[in-house]
């Protein structure tokens, strides 16, 4: 290292602590990067890669962004998940000897941005921390633009994939002992950057925050996100609120694959809000709303009475129209009060922003009467919670004019009257530029000049300027010459340049005075961010629950009736795909599950519109669940603890994962956790593979779910002979969607009826796609051909046959009778397998019969 110049030193000794991010490294106006980071960088950013002299052998790749157009640039690489460390000149280069000091005054990751396209206006930005210890995990977070904080212990790696997954978190701070396996399987399935931070001892702010929380685990695992927040930000975190402690029991329970499935907040090809739930519901006024709206989609409530609350006051607000229109107004004036006080607590904001508060909060009284006007249980117990911070209102009110301008440093923001001494500086220039202007009329008066003029500039100050033309009318040594100009002649007088200084001197000192009065008003602002956050909540909640009425209204939504265990739900409908129907009439359809029928079997050609039944159920319980009314004419529901919906892999087109390993995981997660309390959605499981194993399996999960489980499920299914099932498990029934035949072609009715769907209509559904008209009527007869030899291929007893192999099930398509010898063949051998491996010494005489009995079943079958 000794060959390198002293500055490449002192960068490449800065460096060593920021390894695992792009060090920006000030010379002068620009930020230059070196080595390694300038190549990855120009990549990235595409920009010019270039070299310097280090000293060394070889010249140094090098490239660099102006100071003043950076923050684009930073965001790009924030963006893509970089992180980007900001080295600045800490002291005056002209004072320095030797090189220049530099420091890291802030590292930006994509879980500390504040500013800029990563900070959405209804999203929040969640960085997230974990702990591992033996049992469990802590999982901590935080949102640096809004200051919430939360905590949460989650039992498996599982769950906290969930929960990442949920929060959308673009970071994850872990200490560097943090287990590998665990971290692999995040950095697999989440694209969040993974940052270190050891110190996990909580400090006295730290402390202060999360004192309440009595788990040593949690509150260190809060601490070490604090810890890293302060040690890359480097400033105030005024603004950061108690932790949260989250009880996960109390929501509803849905992993990921589930609310990936159900579209909730993002759809799954697009990844994008349109087309989501959250993107039919979201109809919140505030930035506030919209990220709370997303988090009450998130988390639906199994709290009856919690959930009734919010349902109460959607009603209220659906028979109150006109107070709901003010009310939406009102909303619409009011500013994102949360990032605001982040932005106060960090330093940022502007003259701009606090007017914007002070108009925020002028609306709240308004907004507190309508909300006491309404008469209601739940309304007054929300208006008791509104603060209007009116001392605060008053404060800005008093202080500031109502257009500042956006620097904070050039005058111009603080009121007449707030401050005597600046009123005093304010005199004091006004008056001398009086005094000028009166001087430049005299002055025209005496010399008989129309076109004098006095000006100003920063070198020379203020000048009396006359044209070359009228030189000859200046009686000589009137004024002292300064300048001489191509067409003009420049002067001053004893007199004007002492009203200059004057003048000077005020403006100065008035700048000065107003950025250290703003300061100062500034503070005085941080000490009401509380109740500024408290008030964001109530806004915000207020926000959402008008948004549910005003969607519910347009809709045609119904408050939804809760059951201790019975769904009957009386012409639902699925509330995006009718929002995006536009002309086409959706039919709506009945669902009922009750303690006798608790599973639904679903049978149906392709395209009738099982998938979208089966969805509508479960998106009507989590509309009821977060307190929004429900798209049907009557809805009577369960509290579901959970709700689980798995796609089979052939429907699954998502990056390639489309596995049947996958679909299997995904049904395992499903089963191993679901309760008779549980929503559980399988749609057309099985597919993932070939058919006689599709098939098996699906009744075996079937048969598990009826007896062990209890969940009511509604299952989906293209295999045709499961349908027979209902005779052997008494709480399944079959519905089916309707089709009929129209002159040889399928006609979709979308109507859900009893009983198995008659055929499989896969035939039309090619037509439909059309296919060439030859091959469609091969496929016929083919078909026929199947159909007429088919008795023995009605339902196969769940643990027998093993796989087919894919040559054994092509060779089954077209020579369907040659290929049953083989099948009964292959039942025998996989039953005196079984036998086999029977640990006879290990049963009991009662199971050793049963297992008997069982295998002497499937071979008589
Ligand atoms: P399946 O799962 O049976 O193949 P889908 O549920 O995917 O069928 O539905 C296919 C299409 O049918 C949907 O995209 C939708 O346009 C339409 N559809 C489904 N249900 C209805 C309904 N109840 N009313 C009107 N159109 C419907
Ligand atoms: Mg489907």
């Amino acid at each position: 290292m000794a060959q390198y110049t002293p500055m490449i030193q002192q960068y490449l000794k800065i460096k060593a602590d920021y390894l695992d991010a792009f060090l920006f490294f000030r010379l002068g106006d620009f930020y230059e990067m070196f080595f390694e980071d300038a190549i990855n960088a120009s990549q990235e950013l595409e920009i010019t890669l270039t070299s310097r002299d280090g000293g060394g052998a070889e010249k140094i790749p090098m490239c660099g962004v102006p100071y003043h157009s950076s923050a684009g640039y930073i965001e790009q690489l924030v963006e893509k998940g970089y992180k980007v460390a900001i080295c600045e000149q800490t002291e005056d280069p002209k004072q320095a000897k030797g090189v220049v000091r530099r420091e890291v005054v802030q590292l930006i990751t994509p879980g500390t941005v504040m500013e800029g396209k990563g900070v959405q206006e209804k999203e929040n930005n969640f960085l997230v921390s974990l702990a591992e210890d033996g049992k469990g995990y802590a999982f901590a977070m935080t949102d640096l633009t809004t200051g919430e904080n939360g905590a949460a212990a989650v039992d498996t790696i599982e769950g906290v994939i969930n929960e990442i997954y949920t929060l959308g978190a673009k970071e994850i701070v872990v200490s560097s002992h943090f287990p590998e396996e665990a971290l692999a399987k995040i950095k697999e399935r989440c694209a969040a950057a993974v940052s270190i931070e050891d110190q996990d001892e909580p400090d006295e702010a730290s402390e202060a925050l999360s004192s309440h929380l009595s788990d040593t685990g949690l509150k260190a695992a809060f601490s070490r996100l604090y810890r890293y927040v302060n040690r890359t930000q480097k400033r105030s975190l005024d603004h950061l609120q108690k932790v949260t402690l989250f009880q996960l029991n109390q929501y509803v329970k849905m992993d990921y694959y589930s609310k990936r499935n159900l579209e909730l907040t993002e759809t799954i090809r697009a990844k994008g809000k349109k087309g989501s739930l959250l993107w039919l519901l979201d109809e919140t006024k505030t930035a506030m709303g919209g990220r709370l709206i997303k988090q009450w989609i998130d988390r639906p409530l199994l709290s009856k009475k919690e959930i009734e609350k919010r349902l109460g006051v959607v009603e209220v607000f659906l028979e109150k129209y006109f107070e709901r229109e003010d009310l939406r107004e009102s909303l619409k004036e009011v500013y994102d009060l949360e990032r605001l006080a982040g932005r106060v607590a960090f330093g940022n904001v502007n003259g701009r922003d606090l007017i914007q508060l002070k108009k925020s909060l002028e609306k709240i009284p308004g907004i507190l009467d309508l909300v006491s006007s309404l008469d209601n249980e739940y309304t007054s117990e929300m208006a008791q919670n509104i603060d209007p911070c009116e001392e605060l209102r008053a404060l800005l009110e008093h202080a500031l004019v109502e257009q500042p301008p956006i620097s904070v440093k050039d005058g111009n923001m603080m009121k007449d009257g707030y401050h005597q001494e600046l009123d005093q500086y304010r005199h004091a220039s006004r008056n001398g530029k009086t005094w000028i202007a009166e001087l430049e009329a005299k002055e025209r008066e005496i010399t008989g000049i129309r076109s004098l003029k006095i000006g100003y500039n920063r070198i020379f100050g203020y000048y009396i300027e006359v044209t070359r033309a009228n030189l000859q009318h200046l009686k000589e040594g009137r004024y002292e010459r300064k300048q001489t100009l191509a067409n003009a002649e420049r002067f001053i007088t004893p007199e004007l340049k002492e009203k200059e200084t004057l003048i000077l001197e005020a403006e100065e000192k008035m700048v000065d005075l107003e950025y250290r009065l703003f300061l100062e008003l500034r503070e005085k602002v941080k000490q009401y961010i509380p109740r500024l956050q408290s008030l964001a909540k109530c806004i915000s909640e207020l926000d959402v629950l008008q948004c549910f009425a005003a969607v519910s209204e347009k809709r045609h939504y119904t408050r939804p009736i809760f059951t201790e265990n019975a769904l009957h739900i009386k012409n639902g409908r699925h509330p995006v795909v009718e929002k995006v129907m536009n002309s086409q009439e959706y039919v709506p359809n009945d669902c009922v599950m009750d303690a006798e029928k608790e599973m639904l079997l679903i049978t149906g050609p392709n395209m009738s519109g099982k998938s979208t039944y089966m969805r509508q159920i479960a998106l009507t319980s989590i509309l009821a669940q977060i307190g929004c009314f429900v798209p049907a004419e009557e809805a009577e529901l369960p509290l579901f603890d959970q709700i689980f919906t798995r796609i089979g892999a052939a429907d699954d087109l998502i990056s390639g994962q489309s596995t049947f390993m996958v679909e299997m995981l995904e049904a395992r997660n499903a089963i191993l956790h679901a309760t008779d309390k549980s929503l559980v959605l399988f749609d057309e499981i099985g597919r993932g593979t070939s058919t006689y194993d599709g098939m098996a399996l699906a009744q075996a999960i079937i048969e598990h779910i009826h007896e062990h489980i209890g969940a009511k499920t509604l299952f989906s299914t293209h295999y045709h002979e499961l349908t027979v099932l209902e005779e052997q498990l008494a709480r399944l029934k079959n519905v089916h969607v309707r089709a009929v035949e129209k002159d040889g072609k399928v006609v979709f009715l979308h109507k859900i009826a009893d009983g198995a769907a008659d055929k499989s209509y896969g035939i039309h559904v090619a037509e439909l796609a059309e296919l060439p008209a030859e091959l469609i009527k091969r496929a016929q007869e083919i078909l026929a051909a199947l159909e007429s030899g088919a008795e023995n291929d009605k339902p196969v007893p769940a643990a027998a046959p093993q796989a087919l192999s894919e040559a054994d099930e092509q060779l089954s398509f077209f020579e369907a009778k040659e290929v049953k010898p083989n099948r009964e063949a292959q039942k025998e051998k996989a039953i005196a397998d079984k036998l086999k491996k029977l640990e006879i010494l290990e049963m009991t005489p009662l199971e050793a019969l049963n297992q008997l009995y069982e295998l002497q079943k499937k071979l008589k079958s």
